[in-house]
């Protein structure tokens, strides 16, 4: 790690009421996952420290215009987006060695893709109509006009994981700011000088006012449910694993407050029998491949025609056997680390489970001879889609080939998940592909490896991958409220 403006003694502070302070847990350890040495230290939030980043929030949005001047906010957003380009380098290699993303992908949704998407929500601050004219009605015979206004929902409690720390980040932080509502962040425990070095952008090169963005890095999980069960906070906006969601939704529960979620995925790649076979599995096999599998929505289950198993296994076993993991900070690296021993460890258990349930690990399954937390990729045969490996997410560089029997069968197969993120379909006929596109249900959908991600494309899912949307104008509206204005005329 060089050394860095953003973390200049090798330790992160935390943003709260527009200060960057020490923690009142002291510091905790943040790792290289590509060497599995520290790379530094991170602020340690306690429990004082949360109620004082949720009262600075509160007070933020109760007292100040924040909420009512999206000018203002469209500014400060450009703000925060310039000043992270003015240290995209030194983010960059913050992102390389905390994270261990590749660097490849740092010059798009690891890094730079999400810092302009700030744009786009700055745009939408200033450009969206706040208010809507319903006309005029007369319920009860009682003349009147009604105008439908959006409002700022509150306080926003943003708890984001790892794998994507910076777009996960952003998508929170941009439209939630656009919207006008004030935020803590509580990032992952794997991840806090990503967080944290935003924090300091904002408090020392933007206008943001106190309070309206907390940054809150800690090792302690638990900061995160405090955060969901105060009640001066209006909603939760959480990224992480389907298990973690559910407590998250139940724990809101108790002061009923909104909860957006976007969770778990096990998605499925579905190859049609018109479709050029090598071109896809190829396709599909590199995906799981890219930063070691770790992405929500990348999909893990191949399913191909049944006469055309094994040619997909040839293929798939090829591609998976030439991506080599690797350094992540090298320019050439697809496969980069898992983020922790234990990540690693979850991955290995679910490979000794498909071993266990009579499949066969067709390539990869070991750790290559480097330091860290790494895997080699591994493509999975010979299991249904009832099987455990089919079924759970792995979150690593893992694919399941299934086969299947016609449109309608891997339809089926596809949705015979309790997830429903995202997915891809691979085929010639459109009509074809339209009826299978029609037939899964999922958030997100890639047909002939066309690309979902963008700024103003909703992202998100359906069943236990999630409730609501993030990104887009539809992401924006979860961070509002609306008020219909009746007027007697
Ligand atoms: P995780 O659920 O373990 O943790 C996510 C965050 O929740 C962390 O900040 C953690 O500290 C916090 N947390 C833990 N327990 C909590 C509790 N009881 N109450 C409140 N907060 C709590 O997830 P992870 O391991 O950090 O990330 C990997 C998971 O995230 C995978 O399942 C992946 O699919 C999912 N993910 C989903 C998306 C999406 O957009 N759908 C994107 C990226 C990752």
């Amino acid at each position: 790690m060089t050394p860095s403006d953003l973390v200049p003694d090798g330790g992160s502070q935390l943003l709260i009421g527009g200060k960057l302070t020490p923690g009142g847990g002291g510091v905790f350890t943040t790792s290289n996952p590509a060497t599995g040495a520290a790379l530094g230290h991170a602020a340690n939030a306690d429990a004082n420290d949360m109620d004082a980043a949720i009262a600075a929030a509160r007070t933020a949005f109760d007292t100040t215009d924040w909420s009512r001047d999206p000018g203002f906010r469209a500014t400060c957003l450009r703000q925060l987006r310039d000043g992270l380009r003015a240290h995209l380098e030194d983010l960059r290699e913050i992102t390389i060695a905390e994270v261990g993303a590749p660097r490849m992908f740092t010059a798009g949704p690891q890094l730079e893709g999400p810092i302009e998407d700030l744009g786009y929500f700055a745009d939408l601050a200033e450009n969206y109509s706040w208010e809507t004219d319903l006309g005029v009605a007369s319920p009860m015979g009682i003349k009147s006009s009604r105008r439908l206004r959006r409002e700022a929902i509150g306080v926003v409690g943003a708890i984001t994981p790892w794998n994507f720390p910076h777009q996960i980040n952003f998508a929170k932080l941009g439209p939630a700011l656009a919207a006008g509502t004030t935020v803590v962040l509580k990032p992952a425990p794997d991840t806090p000088w990503c967080a944290a070095v935003v924090g300091r952008i904002i408090a020392e090169e933007t206008d943001i006012p106190a309070g309206v963005v907390n940054i809150v890095t800690s090792d302690d999980h638990s900061l995160g449910a405090q955060l969901v069960t105060d009640p001066r906070v209006d909603m939760i906006s959480f990224t992480g694993s389907t298990q973690t969601g559910k407590s998250v939704m139940a724990a809101a529960a108790a002061s009923l407050k909104k909860v957006f979620l976007e969770l778990g995925g096990k998605s499925a790649f579905i190859v049609l029998d018109d479709a050029d076979l090598a071109a896809a599995v190829a396709y599909a096999a590199f995906g799981v491949c890219v930063h070691a599998g770790q992405g929500c929505a990348i999909s893990t289950r191949l399913l191909v025609p049944r006469a055309q198993y094994d040619q997909a296994v040839q293929v798939a076993a090829a591609t998976l056997g030439n991506i080599k993991p690797g350094d992540p900070s090298k320019r050439g690296t697809v496969c980069g680390p898992v983020i922790s021993e234990r990540q690693l460890a979850r991955v290995q258990r679910y490979l000794d489970i498909a071993e266990a349930d009579g499949g066969t690990i067709a390539v990869g399954g070991r750790r290559p001879d480097l330091p860290g937390w790494f895997i080699e990729p591994t493509l999975i045969t010979g299991l249904s889609n009832s099987s455990t490996v089919a079924q759970e997410e792995i979150f690593g560089p893992v694919l399941v080939l299934i086969p299947h029997d016609g449109d309608d069968d891997a339809v089926r197969i596809a949705n015979d998940s309790p997830y429903g993120l995202s997915g891809s379909v691979w085929g010639n006929d459109t009509e074809r592909v339209r009826a299978v596109v029609e037939g899964v249900r999922t958030g997100t959908l890639s047909v002939n490896g066309g690309i979902w991600y963008s700024a103003d494309a909703p992202f998100g899912g359906y069943k236990q991958s999630g409730i609501g949307r993030e990104m887009g104008v539809l992401g924006f509206e979860e961070y509002t409220e609306t008020k219909l204005i009746a007027t007697g005329c």
